[in-house]
């Protein structure tokens, strides 16, 4: 018997959004010089507000507030005095999770679940965690009293849009520096909502400020002189143009770029489970996840019952209203992400990998792609190299834990990966011989902000979480420690 779901929508009357927003810039909100541009909601095409384009000399406007802040306020603070304003923060964060949520996902297009569930609980969970190390960074592993960098330029991405700037600035703040962080240009509402919890904690001015716009915007905060060091999350090909930038300059850097992962299946798998972790690992968040399981390997002698499961599964996924409480798959968050995928698969389609769609009817308003496997993949393929970066998966297949070993590491990124076996003696193997900087063992896709993240090779420089992520915010006082991640 097949049930059906009745609507359960999210109410957004919790939410308020003015027409247009301003800078946010020591502790105030003010006019931009580079004009406006709309923001919309990308399930239904409807403007939100208009967002003012930052332009560069709102930029050293900006740059000028944090070091303000941090010569006079920030780094003469007691240490366990900065812990306050970051559990205050954390605090305000949980109070008005709900508003967040729906904020986030009228902006971005991700399931309310996802938003309420994920989110929006581990941005608060960062600063909880990093209000914690505010006055005990003697043991983070950079020596006795280490010293902040000053000045933190931050750009993140639109997949998680208020997680990303969590990640960023409560490691910032907690280790003394004071931040410039820019937005992605298609989701800048929750980190403008944030700029008023900010106010609401009482920081001090300056220690936070905000800028919108989009990558020239970016642009200008990397080449600003006042910078000491940036931190990044989003494409290998911004990434790469950021650490040309900073070449021969003070500057540091953190980078945490894309990636291409594979979630390995052994055949003696618990297949239901690992079935549902093909599912999480590729269609959280619509794939739009840079660690997102979105190659699957699967050992010979069970890929015929894992394909039959997997496509009995996906046919379940339910895709559309991202603010109905049913949604498990929303839309996609722009047009030229959409554009992007459509441009991939067809690439899959036209170099003879097969392709299947879950049967789901899509929405007509909004960025939409159906939740799709490619099968006969193989490695020269693009959908097998490239990021697509949205809900699709490609299916390879294996015959030995060696080549499985071999295929997972034929990539140029190397940021995460899934084992799934009974077997922990085989878990370990595999775990030691994937180039990957994060590995998950019969389960994907899970965040805590104590568990160090960040990649191998062109995933990245750096790692973001844990007691690591902090000595990409702290100068060492005992060894000569180099910001480059992996090996
Ligand atoms: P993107 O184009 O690299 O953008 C990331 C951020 O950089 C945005 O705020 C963007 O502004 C800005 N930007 C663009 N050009 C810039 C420039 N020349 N200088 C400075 N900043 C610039 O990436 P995206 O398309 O938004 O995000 C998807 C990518 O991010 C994927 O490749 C994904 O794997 C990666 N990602 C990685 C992680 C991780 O932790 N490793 C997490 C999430 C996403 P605009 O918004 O205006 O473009
Ligand atoms: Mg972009």
């Amino acid at each position: 018997m097949e049930f059906t779901y009745a609507a359960a929508p999210e109410s957004r009357s919790v939410v308020d959004i003015a027409p247009s927003y301003k800078l946010f810039i020591n502790g105030d909100w003010v006019a931009g010089k580079g004009g406006t541009f709309p923001t919309i909601n990308p399930a239904t095409e409807e403007v939100l507000s208009k967002i003012t384009q930052g332009s560069a000399s709102d930029i050293d406007r900006a740059v000028k507030a944090a070091r303000n802040a941090y010569t006079k306020i920030w780094s003469k603070l007691p240490a366990k005095e900065r812990g306050k304003y970051l559990f205050r923060i954390a605090r305000i964060l949980q109070e008005r999770a709900r508003e967040f949520a729906v904020l986030e996902t009228l902006n971005n297009g991700k399931p309310i679940r996802e938003s309420r569930d994920v989110d929006i609980p581990l941005a608060a969970a960062h600063f909880f965690y990093h209000a914690g190390w505010a006055d005990k960074l003697d043991y983070a592993g950079v020596g006795k009293s280490p010293k902040p960098y000053g000045v933190v330029g931050q750009i993140i991405p639109w997949n998680f849009p208020l997680l990303m700037l969590a990640w960023k600035i409560a490691p910032a703040l907690a280790t003394g520096n004071t931040v410039v962080l820019k937005p992605a240009e298609t989701t800048p509402l929750t980190a403008l909502l944030f700029a008023e919890v900010c106010q609401q904690a009482d920081l001090p001015d300056g220690v936070v400020n905000i800028v919108t716009g989009d990558g020239r915007t970016g642009a200008a905060l990397v080449n600003h002189p006042g910078i000491d060091k940036i931190a990044f999350t989003g494409s290998t090909e911004v990434g790469k143009i950021i650490a040309r930038a900073i070449a021969g300059t003070e500057k540091k850097a953190t980078l945490e770029l894309g990636g291409k992962a594979a979630n390995i299946i052994y055949d003696d798998a618990a297949i239901d489970q690992a079935v549902e972790g093909i599912i999480n690992g590729i269609f959280f968040n619509q794939g739009h996840v840079c660690c997102a399981g979105s190659r699957l390997l699967v050992q010979e002698s069970v890929y015929g019952t894992v394909l039959d499961k997997l496509q009995e599964r996906m046919a379940k996924i339910r895709v559309g209203d991202p603010m109905d409480k049913n949604t498990d798959l929303g839309a996609i968050n722009s047009a030229a992400q959409l554009a992007k995928i459509k441009e991939l698969t067809s690439a899959g389609d036209s170099e003879g990998a097969t392709r299947w769609s879950s049967p789901c009817e899509l929405p007509e308003k909004g960025f939409w792609f159906a939740p799709t496997i490619f099968t006969g993949v193989t490695e020269s393929h693009r959908i097998a190299r490239e990021e697509i970066f949205g809900p699709v998966l490609s299916v390879l297949t294996f015959r030995t834990p060696a080549e499985a070993i071999e295929k997972a590491n034929a990539t140029p990124y190397g940021l995460s990966a899934g084992i799934w076996s009974e077997k922990s003696s085989k878990i370990l193997w595999t775990a030691q011989n994937l180039r990957a900087g994060v590995i998950w063992s019969n389960t994907f896709n899970k965040f805590d902000p104590a568990s160090p993240f960040g990649g191998y090779k062109e995933s990245g420089w750096g790692r973001e979480g844990g007691r690591h992520g902090l000595h990409g915010y702290l100068l060492t006082t005992q060894k000569s420690h180099s910001q480059k991640g992996g090996k």
